[in-house]
């Protein structure tokens, strides 16, 4: 068997020219020839052991070729805030330890020890995903922590910019508005860039720009073996599409490469009405979601609780007044105006909608035609099932036309399969605090994702798409996919990762394997 220093200095050798000359391999070639004896040794050791051995033999190899405290273990003091970083409780799971690279070639030569050990793994940008175990893991199984892959990077002539997978969106906002440019992402803060656009990834004005994912030119990807490919549409095409939207069953992503647009510039409001005006609410929402087809501006969502209903209007650009469209909210009286009517930008938006608050959620998704009667009942359905104060169930209306599925197309598609019909993505969760509470919200959320969907079905207005970025563990995203791209998926899986490395090590996730 050739030795685990031998392969990570195969890794080095491998690498592509400019990658190895802005990065530099010289330093790692140098420590891990002189560590040869230790890495070789912790190799071996791998062999016929446990889970957790393996994983923490797989920590302290990457701390000889990484310093110490990039490598955090249980024993080090910031342990406790790595295992604490997610956005979800019930995802502070305690990973044997969080090994953190700074580029490319960290990640590498990280993801050629796990796969020499055969270690668990879980790929984290920003932890946002409310899954258990899929950017999160338990002790038998070490998190490959992209957190410090947060670079933004304008290209010279600032059309493209390079986002690393760690950052997030309102650091991506931030930067480019220094340049009065902007990129179609995420509408919450904390939210990260990797998890976001491999889930195919919604923004404020998908019908005017496509998904997030669309607008993605390059991707930098770390593939099974360790080696770095880039996947665009003239370099490895089908993976290139795969990637948007596939998740994370093909590599791990190093950088986004995402056109940049000048119309940064967005006037909002969010109001927060009475659930006893749902039903005038709800039709003034659906009005608006027939005006999103004729007019690709309009931004829209409604998140909907049981004691009161969100509404967030939103326009492309600084309107010298109010919208025409959402005027038709003019006569119901919103209980509070939480953002009054602003001109702000992409950023300022982002900080207006923050959910950073701890706490333990889950969430699950539906897609429906749009029907104000069906959308009453939808509410309806969620009164009746949130009965308990301790326990918070919600879900929100996601508006999107046929707009953003032409918009994927034009810009070469992406894997996603979404009906070419004007559709509304229900993105449900549940929010509790108290571990006493956990079967209660488990329950509800369950509850919701079937009566909504079953209601839904029984007027005749269920799609089988499932927005993977608000997708349960126990649902699967890949169904509504069709048997055409998932099998494409599949194949392109299997040619790129030979070994099943992203199926067989990888902690949980929506995998192709479990398909
Ligand atoms: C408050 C909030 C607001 C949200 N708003 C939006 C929104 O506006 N639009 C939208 O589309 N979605 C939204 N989402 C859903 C969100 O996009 C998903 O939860 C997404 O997975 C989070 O990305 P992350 O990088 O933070 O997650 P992580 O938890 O770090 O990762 C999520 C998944 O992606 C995988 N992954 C992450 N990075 C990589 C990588 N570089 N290479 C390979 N695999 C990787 C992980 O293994 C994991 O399976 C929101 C979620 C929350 C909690």
């Amino acid at each position: 068997m050739i030795s685990l220093s031998a392969e990570l200095q195969g890794v080095l050798e491998r690498l592509p020219d400019h990658i190895s000359q802005s990065l530099g391999s010289g330093g790692y070639r140098h420590i891990i020839q002189s560590h040869a004896e230790s890495l070789d040794t912790i190799g071996r050791d791998a062999e016929k052991t446990t889970a957790k051995t393996r994983a923490q033999l797989t920590c302290k190899a990457s701390s000889i070729l990484f310093s110490k405290h990039r490598v955090v273990v249980p024993e080090e003091p910031s342990y406790i805030d790595h295992q604490k970083n997610y956005w979800s409780k019930t995802c502070w799971l305690p990973a044997a330890g969080f090994i953190k690279p700074l580029n490319s070639i960290e990640v590498a030569l990280s993801l050629k020890i796990i796969t020499y050990t055969q270690s668990r793994f879980a790929i984290r940008s920003a932890g946002h995903n409310a899954n258990p175990g899929f950017s999160s893991t338990g002790e038998e199984g070490v998190v490959l922590d992209l957190g410090a892959l947060n670079t933004v990077e304008l290209s010279s002539e600032r059309e493209i910019v390079s986002l690393g997978p760690g950052a997030t969106w309102e650091k991506v906002y931030e930067e480019l508005e220094k340049y009065e440019l902007t990129v179609v992402g995420g509408r919450v803060s904390g939210v990260g860039v990797g998890g976001l656009i491999l889930g195919g990834g919604m923004s404020h004005f998908s019908n005017h720009w496509g998904l997030v994912c669309d607008n993605v030119k390059n991707f930098e990807v770390v593939l099974a073996d360790s080696s770095i490919a880039h996947a665009n549409a003239i370099e490895n095409p089908q993976l290139f599409r795969a990637l948007k939207g596939g998740g994370s069953n093909f590599g791990v992503v190093t950088k986004f490469d995402l056109y940049t647009y000048p119309d940064y510039r967005v006037w909002y409001t969010f109001k927060v009405y009475n659930a006893s005006d749902s039903e005038r609410v709800i039709k003034a929402s659906e009005r608006v979601q027939k005006a999103m087809d004729e007019d690709d501006r309009i931004g829209f969502f409604l998140v909907t609780n049981s004691a009161f209903l969100v509404a967030g209007m939103l326009y492309m650009g600084w309107p010298e007044e109010t919208p025409g469209i959402f005027r038709v909210f003019e006569d119901i009286k919103p209980m509070m105006d939480a953002v009054p009517e602003t001109k702000g930008t992409q950023l300022s938006v982002i900080q207006a909608f923050d959910m950073s608050e701890e706490g333990k959620r889950e969430s699950g998704t539906a897609t429906t035609r749009p029907d104000a009667d069906l959308y009453l009942e939808l509410h309806k359905v969620l009164q009746d099932i949130a009965k308990s104060a301790a326990v918070t169930l919600q879900f929100t209306f996601q508006p999107i036309g046929k707009a953003a599925v032409n918009k994927g197309n034009e810009y070469g598609g992406n894997c996603l399969n979404i009906p070419r019909e004007n559709q509304s993505w229900l993105a449900m969760m549940v929010q509790w605090n108290d571990d006493a509470n956990d079967g209660e919200a488990r329950s509800q959320i369950s509850q919701l994702i079937s009566s909504l969907k079953s209601t839904c079905k029984t007027r005749g207005h269920l799609l089988d798409f499932h927005f993977m970025n608000d997708c349960s563990y126990t649902q699967s995203p890949f169904q509504g996919y069709g048997k055409e791209n998932l099998a494409f998926l599949k194949a392109t899986a299997a040619e790129w990762d030979l070994q099943g490395v992203f199926q067989k090590l990888q902690s949980s996730g929506f995998l192709l394997s479990k398909m």
